[in-house]
């Protein structure tokens, strides 16, 4: 039995509890190195991902010390660094968390090839999903394109028990140098945002497991009914831990079981994995049209009406509360989302990716299998999606799911005689260059909302025929 260290690579799996490779890493005696590597996966991510990231980074930094360990930081390709430290520290083992977009699945290719060249011991484990995206399959043994029967085949499937947190770590004799956090500059595109996502961020493992406990406690109960309605605190806010892997989703899946309307949460949760195993066998999905009858179709690129879009200016008060949510918190409810990104795809007949890439430059919950399924979704471009022809109107949306408009009045300062503060707090998380005040008239719409309708079921009618 060797003593030799263990490389344990962390990128989106920053937690203790249910973290399958560090209790393999803590079980086997050794010392364990965790490392985390800058490398081209990292640097991709937008500017409040990349933000939260390092919260993420400096908080779980503290919970190893916590054990008597730390992270190693490098920068680099991953294999290189993953090389590199081998030879320095005479690791034996490197153990992960799967990963399953395109490249991440290739780079986990290359480092299991390398290292069993090198009589290393490579091994990864499933940390980010209930079921690996090859699992679940059809009868005839093909990935599933429809979410009901994927959520029938999976929610009577036994999910493995999560397994414990260590309480300790033996450190390496020596530890490697390490990069320092800070110089990594993760804060640098949010700019004066930063400040202000701050005080939304929901970040590390014990703000998480006490937020979804509280979420066990009374608003599961109702959340098949709630998780709509705009204004309400109906939903887990997992979103954000479950990115970065501050939590599992196996952990949430085995504390939800047997609590009254839980079933509801657990199929949203489902989709989550729905969305990756759709990645793992379509890694365009965020790039492409899922279904090529959409190629050639007359989207719009960026433009001014997007940029509105962005700016929270479009004129419509709930798409502009939406997008205003997004800026301030780096989350979005889901309800919301759909109704923003209908009216970005079908009303401004602009490229569903347009959206897709501000999205993800703006969500600190940024999830690029989530995100991109639910823009193909919406856009109707996607293998399970809302046709085409059903347009959110975002005024009856409006009616329905803030009745009250208390979620546009949290949201939007203009024309309001006592502005909220988090409609103000928008103001000071914006760029200055985009000169906006929260004294100025509302934005008129771009076009009347049927009007918009009108033209998108007529570029749909040309582009079928
Ligand atoms: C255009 C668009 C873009 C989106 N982008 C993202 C994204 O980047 N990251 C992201 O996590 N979610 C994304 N979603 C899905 C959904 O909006 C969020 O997961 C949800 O709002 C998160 O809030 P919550 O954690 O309180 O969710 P809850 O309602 O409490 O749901 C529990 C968990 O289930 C999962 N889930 C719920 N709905 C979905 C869904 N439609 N697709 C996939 N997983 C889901 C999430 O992990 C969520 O945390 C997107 C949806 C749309 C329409």
């Amino acid at each position: 039995m060797t003593d030799k260290p263990i490389l344990l690579w962390l990128r989106r799996d920053l937690r203790l509890a249910d973290h399958p490779a560090l209790h393999a890493a803590a079980a086997s005696g050794r010392p364990v190195i965790p490392v985390v590597i800058r490398d081209a996966a990292l640097d991709r991510l937008g500017a409040a991902a990349r933000w939260r990231m390092g919260q993420a980074l400096a908080h779980f930094d503290a919970r190893l010390q916590g054990l008597g360990s730390r992270l190693v930081l490098r920068s680099g390709p991953a294999l290189e660094v993953l090389r590199g430290l081998v030879a320095e520290t005479g690791a034996a083992t490197i153990l992960w968390s799967r990963a399953y977009d395109g490249a991440s699945v290739e780079l986990g290719r290359r480092v299991k090839d390398w290292a069993k060249a090198h009589d290393i011991t490579a091994k990864s484990y499933n940390g980010s999903l209930l079921f690996e995206p090859w699992e679940v399959t059809t009868a005839t043994g093909g990935p599933y394109r429809v979410f009901t029967p994927f959520w029938r085949a999976v929610k009577d499937r036994p999910v493995p028990d999560p397994v414990q947190a260590p309480s300790q770590l033996r450190p390496p004799t020596h530890w490697p140098d390490s990069e320092i956090l800070g110089s990594w500059r993760l804060s640098e595109g949010v700019g004066r945002g930063a400040e202000v996502l701050a005080r939304h961020a929901l970040v590390g493992e014990e703000r998480a497991r006490s937020r979804f406990a509280a979420f066990l406690a009374g608003p599961v109960a109702r959340y098949a009914t709630d998780r709509d309605m705009l204004a309400l605190p109906g939903c887990s806010g997992m979103s954000e831990p479950l990115t970065y892997g501050e939590v599992s989703p196996r952990l949430l899946w085995h504390l939800a079981q047997g609590k009254p309307g839980a079933e509801a949460f657990l199929r949203q949760l489902v989709w989550r994995d729905f969305a990756w195993q759709l990645f793992f066998h379509r890694p365009d999905m965020a790039e492409e049209n899922w279904r090529e009858g959409w190629d050639g179709f007359p989207w719009r690129g960026d433009n001014a009406q997007a940029l509105a879009w962005k700016q929270g200016r479009s004129g419509v008060p709930l798409v502009d509360a939406a997008m205003r949510e997004l800026y301030v918190t780096g989350r979005m409810h889901n309800r919301a989302r759909m109704v923003s990104a209908s009216y970005l795809t079908k009303h401004l007949l602009t490229d569903w990716r347009v959206g897709l890439r501000w999205f993800a430059d703006c969500l600190t919950d940024w999830d690029e299998a989530a995100n991109a399924m639910g823009w193909q979704w919406v856009a109707g471009t996607g293998p399970d999606a809302a046709p085409f022809f059903r347009v959110f109107n975002p005024e009856t949306q409006a009616v329905r799911f803030d009745p009250e408009g208390r979620y546009r009045r949290r949201w939007i300062a203009e024309g309001e005689a006592a502005p909220t503060q988090t409609a103000l707090s928008y103001f000071d998380a914006v760029p200055r260059s985009w000169a906006l005040d929260p004294k100025a008239p509302r934005p008129e719409p771009a076009l009347p909302l049927a009007e918009g309708r009108q033209r998108a079921l007529a570029a749909y009618a040309a582009h079928r025929t």
